[in-house]
């Protein structure tokens, strides 16, 4: 956005809150990764500007996210989006619901009338979100039906495709469909994907700081791994620190030692660590709405046999694979950049996943770095690059980094060597 723009519709540009990541930028120069929406654009749709015809940039972005939305709708002849709580909703109204019994129900309507329905208990939280910002908010009783709101939202349209939030929950949808006999369904992530899939400068941003904490949480994993500890105990460490550089959330702590580590995603354990064994720890947390995502290696006092070897072709295997990230090259190829290295070197059988993950709301979203997603690469996708070597009953090994495509390549947001650290 440039500064032109915030000049003439007098916006604040300066916030607080991430969620303005969308479209909004953090500060002069940065570009947004979505077309520019003007003050006339962001009327068009008719909503109610709040107190006044000043609007925060956040509200703004927000805004455009929904006008997004409805461009995505258009796109494929859909009537509605309709989304319960969890990331979508996050990104699209920056309400960070809680997944109740209770129906939270936002509709997206292609007409550009979007209603967001919510128990009424939980509407204080709803509000304070500022979600009535950028959508009609309708409240129902605890003892009133609340796919009756939902109706009464998608009242005037001629509603009969919807798009439905991935995760929904079976009951809401089972409801729905009662509700909405005849309506045709398909998956919301068709829509949701693709405003989620390129991060703005901001995301990317909040990325890199999620990345730089779990990165200050590995270097400090040599002091609290040491033999006679159990996995439990040094997982409960990490989570501490996991908070303590920064992250609101703790997502996940695998602890893998020894044989363990041969399960990818090995269940932090009552064993205990000794000498000569290699550890597995991949760790993640959320801060400020962004997941981090990080593996290393680490080695108890000797590496086993054979180890070393492996984990140089992994280190390489992990190189190549971040090397290849560039746009236009596929999903696909990127994981076989990894895989062709390990295959080369022996390993090809022991390496039993994909390469990678998106991430950004969500520890896992789109794109996946798999074989047979041939999706190009774009700018401001971000997901991880994780080969791994599993040799079951001995050990197992990881590299992980969450890795951004530039405009000409790859930013690796993980920085810490990726040799085995030796304890
Ligand atoms: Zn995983
Ligand atoms: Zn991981
Ligand atoms: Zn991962």
């Amino acid at each position: 956005m440039g500064g032109e723009e915030h000049e003439a519709c007098g916006r604040d540009l300066h916030l607080p809150h991430l969620l303005a990541s969308d479209s909004v930028v953090a500060g002069e120069g940065s570009v947004a990764a979505t077309p520019r929406q003007g003050p006339v654009d962001i009327l068009r749709y008719g909503r109610p500007l709040p107190g006044s015809l000043r609007i925060s940039l956040l509200e703004a972005s927000r805004m455009t996210i929904l006008d997004r939305a409805v461009a995505e709708l258009r796109a494929r002849d859909l009537d509605a989006l309709l989304v319960g709580p969890g990331a979508d909703l996050r990104h699209l109204t920056g309400y960070h619901a809680l997944p109740l019994e209770r129906l939270t129900l936002l509709v997206v309507r292609a007409d550009g009338r979007h209603t967001l329905v919510v128990p009424a208990l939980e509407r204080p939280r709803a509000e304070a979100s500022g979600a009535a910002g950028v959508v009609d908010l309708v409240d129902w009783g605890e003892t009133a039906d609340p796919f009756a709101a939902v109706l009464g939202a998608l009242d005037g349209s001629p509603a009969r495709r919807f798009a439905v939030g991935d995760r929904l929950w079976a009951t809401f949808l089972l409801s729905l469909q009662e509700a909405l006999p005849g309506a045709a369904w398909v998956r919301g992530s068709q829509v949701t994907r693709e405003l989620r899939i390129r991060k703005t400068a901001a995301e990317v941003d909040a990325l890199r700081r999620a990345a730089a904490a779990i990165d200050r949480v590995h270097a400090r994993v040599p002091g609290l791994l040491a033999p006679g500890r159990t996995e439990a105990e040094i997982g409960r460490d990490i989570a501490a620190a996991i908070v303590e550089e920064g992250h609101q959330e703790v997502n996940f702590v695998i602890v893998a030692s020894g044989p363990n580590g041969a399960s990818p995603h090995h269940e932090t354990g009552d064993r205990v660590v000794a000498r000569g064994d290699a550890v597995v720890v991949d760790i993640g947390g959320t801060l400020d709405g962004y997941c981090s995502d990080c593996t290393r290696d680490y080695v108890v006092g000797s590496a086993p046999d054979g180890y070393a070897d492996a984990h140089a072709a992994l280190e390489a295997a992990q190189a190549a694979a971040c090397d290849a990230v560039r746009p236009g090259v596929t999903a696909a190829a990127v994981d076989a950049a990894a895989r062709d290295v390990l295959e080369a070197a022996g390993y090809g059988a022991h390496f039993v996943h994909r390469t990678g993950h998106g991430i950004g709301l969500e520890e896992h979203e789109d794109p996946y770095i798999v074989a047979g997603n041939d999706r190009p690469l774009e700018p401001g996708m971000a997901f991880s690059v994780e080969p791994g070597v599993y040799l079951p009953g001995r050990w197992g090994m990881r590299i992980e980094d969450i890795v951004v495509v530039t405009d000409d390549g790859g930013e690796r947001l993980d920085r810490l060597d990726r040799a085995a650290v030796t304890v």
